[in-house]
């Protein structure tokens, strides 16, 4: 192994440098990546394996740098990353203590201190999911079997439905496909201007559903959506599903983290009285992917959805120790310790830290495109998501383009008729100044490029009506 680590070390010198320099790698066309790069597998050892091997790192996306905006994730914390190295090295599997050791207790302690902060109380518990749609479909799962206990053994004989808010993830529509409730049964609740789900309207289909006959059962609220960032109002929410005694389950895959600031927290005030909550640490708190979490008020339903006998697999210590009975997975990857070097190296004051940058990050960003007449601004107060457009230019092209000529990596979203650019602050190793590099890399780009969008400008729903 000796040897691949001096060979690891050279490739993250070649990619640290590549990133200074370059921090947005030129794509390779997908028709041209087969022509380009040697990916072939074939019966023989490749003679150019190290050079293949460096090309292919070369030529990857490059999401740690201070130019990669266009996803939930971005930068590269490196305690976290540390742990995760280390993760890959022991190669645990987190189903047995027996295997695992004291990395379960590295688990135990992050669920514990999450449960602890949002005020769950002691017959609480979690796990660590392959993802933030995985710990949704979890709840889901949990959800159905709280309203009823017989289905997981007998099937679903009635019809259930549940809520989630126009602006949630796409997971929730899909999971219900999974777990055989259907997509059809899923009600997408209005949300006002800002993108928070209207409790009134939640009331209004769950009676409708009941007077149907049907059978709701879950409530989905989202800390931070995909697209704007918004936070569901909490609190009313657990109010309604407390009287129809649903499920209510907060999805913050985005901004659940929060939850680590005692500035921001107030933002998922409520959470005390959810039924379930899940986090991806691999979005604002910076780990490497995947690191998602969710949580039960309920540990018995976690148990009880999720633990199957396993002779061959269990065979000793105890259930508290043994975290295959409460996973979705069998054998499963150590994601609890790069979150945990982290954790331990910085204290809950050091993730509190991450989530102020953040917002320092957008706030600094929605101050500059109010200041400058040649942006719209269509972003909200209290979230790290921006979004703009840019002297009426077409978000899609505008993306395409400044990706197409390695300038910059960002996407777009829409937001009821509205298309525009979405800027995410969520890499807390940005400064205020590289914030400010972004809108002037794109001023330039668009200077330069004029050409390229004179036929492009915004269309609203209206027009291309
Ligand atoms: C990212 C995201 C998810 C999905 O998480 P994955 O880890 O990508 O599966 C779910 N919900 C919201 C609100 C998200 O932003």
């Amino acid at each position: 192994m000796q040897h691949e680590l001096a060979l690891f070390n050279k490739l993250a010198n070649k990619l640290f440098e590549a990133e200074k320099n370059n921090p947005v790698a030129q794509p390779l066309p997908a028709e041209e990546l087969f022509k380009q790069l040697d990916l072939s597998l074939s019966n023989n050892p490749a003679t150019d394996f190290e050079e293949t091997l460096e090309k292919l790192v070369l030529n990857t996306p490059r999401t740690s740098t201070r130019l990669f905006f266009n996803q939930l994730f971005g930068g590269r914390n490196p305690k976290a990353t540390l742990g995760d190295l280390l993760a890959v090295l022991l190669n645990n599997s987190m189903y047995t203590y027996k295997v695992a050791g004291p990395q379960v207790g590295i688990e135990k302690e992050i669920l514990k201190q999450i449960c602890t902060r949002i005020g769950y109380p002691e017959t609480s518990d979690g796990t660590f999911a392959p993802g933030g749609s995985m710990s949704n479909f979890m709840a889901m799962v949990m959800a159905r079997d709280a309203f009823k206990d017989t289905i997981k053994n007998e099937g679903i004989t009635q019809k259930l439905t549940l809520y989630t808010s126009k602006e949630s993830h796409y997971s929730i529509p899909k999971n219900a496909a999974l777990m055989g409730v259907g997509r059809e049964q899923v009600r997408y609740i209005e949300t006002d201007e800002f993108g928070k789900m209207n409790p009134h309207v939640l009331v209004q289909r769950i009676e409708k559903d009941l007077e149907n006959g049907l059978h709701p059962f879950f409530v989905n609220a989202t800390a931070g959506t995909t697209v704007l960032g918004a936070f569901d109002p909490i609190e009313p929410l657990s109010e309604i599903c407390q009287n129809y005694g649903l499920w209510l389950h907060v999805d913050g895959a985005y901004c659940g983290s929060v939850i680590f600031s005692d500035q921001y927290q107030h933002l998922v005030n409520g959470l005390a009285r959810t039924d379930s909550f899940s986090v991806n640490a691999h979005k604002m708190m910076g780990t490497p992917l995947t690191c998602s979490i969710i949580v039960t008020r309920h540990k018995q339903y976690l148990h009880n959805s999720f633990s199957n006998d396993a002779a061959y697999l269990y065979q000793t210590n105890d259930d508290d120790y043994n975290l295959g009975k409460t996973s979705l997975q069998c054998g499963r990857r150590n994601d609890a310790l790069k979150f945990w070097t982290l954790w331990k190296s910085v204290g809950t004051n050091g993730l509190a830290a991450l989530v102020h940058t953040q917002f320092e990050l957008a706030d600094a960003a929605r101050a500059y495109v109010e200041q400058h007449p040649d942006y719209t601004n269509y972003s909200i107060e209290n979230s790290i998501s921006v979004c703009f457009n840019y002297k009426n230019i077409a978000p899609q092209e505008l993306c395409t383009a400044l990706y197409e000529h390695a300038e910059l990596m960002v996407g777009y979203g829409t937001f009821r008729e509205n298309e525009f650019v979405r800027l995410v602050t969520i890499n807390a190793g940005n400064s205020i100044e590289d914030i400010i590099t972004f809108f002037t890399v794109l001023e330039r780009f668009v200077e330069e490029n004029e050409m390229i969008f004179n036929d492009t400008v915004v269309t609203s729903e209206q027009d291309r009506l």
